[in-house]
């Protein structure tokens, strides 16, 4: 939570009880989740979460240098958290800041927590967080990714990591606070669990909360990291992926052309008849548009 941002010049939660991004108190950003996206590391994720946008990259395990931080009984997670200069609204002096090295800290511990380190004595896992985009929330959002990159590098580990910060804002608690509602917001409650145990991994809180307060983001983050763990299977799952004939198969018969239509052999891809109506070419954005069409008549 970034204390002492700008006031916000309107109200963040509306009459209607909604958020000013159109989100219900208890909504998620839209979140999308890429396993395997980079081809040189060994396991790699992008998640884009709300307006982030967030690479994560693994490479080990590998040995240590140096030397002398090689640990003989485990292997060491060394994770990097780096916002990029073009991250966020002002230019950020790129390279290491103090709150970059606190996130740095606190991702390595939560990751180092779930790898089954003993397995790779000497080795180091360095785990490479890129914030392309920030729109707060980047610790959790990183974290997300830098779990599905550790299991898609083929890293034994014992879950996946789901992070998710609520927090209050104008008096109310909210459910993935956005950068504006983070910024001018009261309180934030970044966590992640080991959805498996319900283990805590990371919990930080900035800002005021009551008892009850800090009960209801709680429950908001318990239910958000349900849902963020299934898209983290999901991703997973996607990459991986086969299509495949679980038992032998008949080929199928080839079916009777009716008269009239071309033959085999006689394949026309696309004959010269215009395009149904409504039709258009793949990748091609049909030529009416959506319906909310800005400016239209
Ligand atoms: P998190 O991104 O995990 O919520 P913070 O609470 O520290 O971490 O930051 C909230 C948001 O504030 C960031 O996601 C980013 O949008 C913005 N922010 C953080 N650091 C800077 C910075 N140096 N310059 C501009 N904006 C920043």
């Amino acid at each position: 939570m970034r204390m002492g941002g700008t006031p916000s010049t309107h109200k963040m939660i509306l009459e209607n009880g909604k958020r000013f991004d159109g989100r219900a108190l208890d909504e998620l950003r839209p979140i999308s989740i890429q396993a395997g996206v980079l081809k040189r590391a060994d396991g790699s994720a992008y998640v884009e979460w709300g307006d982030n946008k967030v690479l994560a990259a693994v490479y080990g395990p590998r040995e240590v240098h140096p030397r002398h931080m090689q640990n003989p009984a485990r292997a060491i997670v060394q994770a990097r958290y780096n916002m990029a200069s073009f991250s966020v609204s002002e230019r950020k002096r790129p390279g290491p800041d103090r709150r970059s090295q606190e996130l740095t800290k606190i991702i390595s511990e939560a990751l180092e927590a779930v790898v089954f380190v003993e397995q790779y004595p000497r080795t180091t896992v360095d785990v490479y967080m890129e914030v392309l985009q920030a729109d707060a929330g980047t610790r959790c959002a990183g974290l997300t990714a830098a779990s599905v990159a550790l299991a898609d590098a083929g890293i034994p580990m014992r879950d996946l990591v789901p992070a998710v910060a609520s927090g209050k804002v104008e008096g109310r608690v909210v459910c993935d606070l956005n950068r504006e509602e983070d910024n001018c917001g009261e309180a934030d409650l970044p966590m992640a669990i080991l959805p498996r145990t319900g283990e805590f991994l990371l919990l930080q809180m900035d800002g005021h909360l009551t008892y009850d307060e800090l009960m209801q983001a709680m429950e908001y983050n318990f239910r958000a990291l349900k849902v963020i763990y299934e898209l983290q299977k999901e991703a997973l799952r996607k990459k991986y992926a086969t299509a495949q004939l679980e038992e032998p198969v008949v080929l199928p018969k080839p079916e009777e052309a009716p008269a009239g239509e071309p033959g085999r052999g006689e394949f026309h891809e696309g004959a010269d008849e215009p395009p149904e109506e409504g039709a258009h070419g793949p990748g091609e954005p049909p030529l009416d548009g959506p319906e909310d069409h800005e400016g239209g008549a």
